[in-house]
């Protein structure tokens, strides 16, 4: 019996000092104590200093995210990745990582705010981070996803929608809401098949006409785009639905894309 305690003592010793995130896991456990601390202080810290009173409703719950963002990592492999994320002085995170093999990491709970979106823009919501799950797809940026990635993304994303009742039209690349800025997730990514299984919208311009003085500005900012560097937004436009077309310019092909795009997404 003293010999068993003895090897499971052992055993749970080197799987402990072996986990490489050992201690950005107890970091999380200390954050996240801090924060339920936070919460439950009453009389409420955060109110106006005007208040005379402090009466504590009894009906709440936590906010929830309402968009998704989705990334490639720029890196070259899953480990990577994990190491910038759990390394303190990168000041970046994702609530999720997902490896070329379609393994799924979790890291941080849907209800946190992670570090993913940075100075970014959609419809005149400015501070995404506060609105969004982040979901990160190791990828180095110039190559394909693998399918393992996109099925296990696809499983995600329906989890998510259902959970948080995301709308449709709030799935979006980190190029979409950052132009000029990001040009992820890269042109490889199957927006497409992401639309067929309902996350995003697609289009289709059969019968199609483009309405006189169209205006294909006034069309990109009412789905949502910020219209502050005009070819940069042309760009994570083409990114998204164009991809075969890495111009800065919009034909009207592209109008007709437009045309039924803001139909969907206004
Ligand atoms: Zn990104």
């Amino acid at each position: 019996m003293k010999m068993l305690v003895f090897f499971v003592a052992i055993i749970l010793y080197y799987s402990c000092a072996t986990n490489p995130y050992k201690s950005s896991n107890k970091s999380y456990k200390k954050q996240t104590k801090d924060f339920a601390k936070m919460l439950s202080q009453y009389p409420i810290r955060d109110s106006v200093s005007n208040a005379s009173y402090f009466v504590a409703s009894t009906n709440f719950n936590l906010r929830k995210p309402n968009l998704v963002i989705l990334h490639h990592t720029a890196q070259n492999s899953c480990d990577e990745t994990l190491k910038t994320f759990t390394t303190t002085k990168t000041q970046v995170s994702a609530h999720y990582v997902i490896c070329k093999d379609g393994t799924v990491h979790h890291m941080l709970s849907d209800y946190l705010r992670a570090w993913q979106a940075g100075v970014s823009k959609w419809g005149n919501a400015t501070d995404i981070n506060s609105i969004s799950i982040g979901i990160e797809i190791d990828n180095n940026g110039f190559e394909p996803f693998t399918d393992p990635q996109i099925n296990s993304l696809l499983q995600l994303l329906d989890r998510l929608k259902r959970a948080y009742n995301i709308p449709t039209a709030n799935f979006l690349g980190h190029a979409d809401i950052a132009p000029g800025r990001k040009v992820d997730p890269n042109k490889y990514f199957p927006w497409q098949k992401l639309a067929e299984n309902g996350f995003g919208f697609w289009y289709d311009t059969t019968g199609i006409q483009i309405p006189s003085g169209f205006d294909e500005m006034k069309a990109l900012r009412i789905i949502g785009y910020d219209l502050k560097n005009p070819d940069a937004v042309i760009q994570s436009f083409k990114l998204h639905f164009v991809q075969s077309d890495s111009t800065k310019t919009i034909n009207d092909d592209d109008k007709k894309i437009l045309v039924d795009l803001m139909k969907k997404y206004q």
